[in-house]
């Protein structure tokens, strides 16, 4: 078969289940693709080609002796922050370019015993600080829809290597918008979870408090089929929340959408940046939902300015910490012919790290630092509950919150906006990482430039049945998640 890579997660399972192809078949078709295609989109990182194909081969082997499970043979892609025990796992950075794990993480563990075939690990922002993926030492990753946009970040290539059919889902995680605005930028769909709900033992941290893997894929019924392989307690992290999981497969046409009270923040579609085909997009989606039997509600979240700035002062503050243990001294870069332990120090981080990192790491240490740590760090943290009961109080009133993904759609590679500009980018994910709570992108249209828009939803706690169930009965009327960009079209 030539056109497997057009399979859904649900017909790839069933095909090998029925043995219309064998996993290594599926597999050396994507590898193939990658061979080929990847020149341009510049997604992965790493390809794992031997141990892809030797994990295909004990698929097949476990499905002809009946001892498979649902998604035995299937494979996916990895975002380089999950570490992989004897492959590279670089986090999208010089520093670590060099570093193989001795262990799995927590999800690519659980990948491995559900039977998945990793293809290998792919590109992202540097330590997923970031919105575009233009990786300052892998280079910068391409939008599959127009190749002179980025796919966005910082899970940017996890979205790329779906989008152009060059794996049919992947891992990406979010810490304030890192699998949603990809997914809105490269026409996916993507899921960020609880925090709490899928472990991140063994994921790379930028910021502890926020950061939670998830799935990234064409649709929600895709996006279920990898949740139920990924969500789960784990007692190597202790965020990790014991309690039970859905079966989000089984879920999917759970939560009806007659009757779903949808809440229109006010104060979202007033933001200043929001681009007006962006807007009309999410508005005909909204329309389409309420055409479905779903009320729209106009609410209030008040917090909405104090978002980016508050984002920006905690995910940089854990940064700092977290990325304090990055020396040169036991893993990772270290600078030629140290003089001494300072040397060693200073260079091996600024030759390491990028810039963007290092500005992370400056605002990290500052808000930090004695004498500011209250002005700082700890109103922020104060400004983080209010924002956390702003969403309670609405979830009083509503069932889910739509927003925008995002206020644009995929910026150009090289725009070289300011810090501040690109911060400004991420105004409506972030509040949702500062709450920990779960939302999804969903693909709604696309712009003139025939650029992707996504539609966000958030839910209360523990709804991602609800959030993929919503869409998926969204993407039973409607094929915006079917559309494929040409290169994705192309054969290998
Ligand atoms: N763009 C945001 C940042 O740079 C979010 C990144 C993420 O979710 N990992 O911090």
């Amino acid at each position: 078969m030539t056109d497997l890579h057009r399979l859904s997660i649900r017909e790839l399972a069933e095909g090998l289940a029925q043995a219309q192809f064998s996993s290594r078949e599926l597999t050396a078709h994507y590898l193939k693709r990658i061979e080929k295609i990847d020149t341009q989109v510049n997604s992965y990182i790493t390809v794992t080609a031997e141990q892809a194909l030797a994990q295909a081969d004990a698929a097949d082997a476990a499905i002809k002796a009946g001892t498979a499970t649902t998604l035995t043979g299937v494979p996916i892609a990895h975002k380089d922050i999950f570490c992989t025990q004897g492959i590279k796992t670089s986090a999208g950075s010089k520093m670590l370019d060099n570093f193989i794990s001795p262990y799995d993480a927590t999800v690519v563990a659980k990948g491995k015993a559900a039977g998945l075939v990793t293809l290998g690990k792919v590109n992202m922002d540097e330590f997923a600080m970031g919105s575009t993926s233009e990786n300052p030492f892998y280079g910068a990753t391409k939008n599959p829809w127009n190749l002179e946009h980025v796919p966005g970040g910082s899970s940017g290539g996890s979205a790329a290597v779906v989008a152009a059919d060059l794996a049919p889902f992947s891992t990406g995680t979010d810490t304030g918008g890192s699998i949603r605005q990809p997914a809105s930028f490269c026409g996916l769909t993507g899921l960020k979870p609880t925090y709490g709900r899928v472990s991140r033992f063994g994921m790379i941290a930028y910021a502890s408090s926020m950061d939670q893997g998830g799935p990234m894929a064409r649709s929600a019924e895709d996006c279920a089929y990898l949740m139920n392989v990924m969500a789960g307690h784990d007692a190597k992290d202790s965020t990790s929340v014991e309690k039970d999981v859905d079966d989000y497969v089984a879920n999917l046409n759970a939560t009806a959408v007659k009757g779903l009270r949808i809440g229109i923040p006010k104060q979202y579609f007033n933001v200043a940046g929001l681009d007006a085909e962006v807007k009309a997009r999410v508005e005909e989606s909204l329309k389409k939902l309420e055409d479905m039997g779903a009320t729209l509600v106009e609410i209030d979240l008040n917090m909405t300015e104090a978002y980016v700035p508050t984002y920006y002062l905690i995910a940089p503050a854990e940064a700092s910490s977290n990325l304090s243990r990055f020396d040169g001294v036991r893993y990772g870069y270290r600078c030629e012919n140290p003089t001494d332990i300072l040397d060693l120090y200073k260079r091996s981080r600024s030759e390491g790290f990028g810039a963007e990192v290092q500005r992370r790491i400056l605002i990290g240490t500052y808000a930090l630092s004695a004498g500011y740590y209250d002005a700082y760090y700890v109103k922020a943290q104060k400004v983080r509950r209010l924002i956390q009961q702003d969403f309670l109080k609405a979830f009083e009133q509503v069932d889910v919150i739509a927003a925008p993904s995002a206020p644009t759609t995929a910026y150009k590679i090289g725009a070289n906006l300011s810090p501040t500009e690109m911060y400004l980018g991420d105004i409506y994910t972030l509040a949702v990482n500062l709450a920990g709570l779960p939302a999804i992108n969903a693909p709604v249209g696309f712009d003139q430039a025939q650029l992707p828009v996504g539609l966000q939803l958030i839910g209360n706690y523990w709804s991602e049945s609800q959030l993929l169930s919503v869409v998926h009965q969204y993407q039973q009327v409607t094929d915006w998640h079917t559309k494929r960009a040409a290169i994705a079209e192309e054969n290998a």
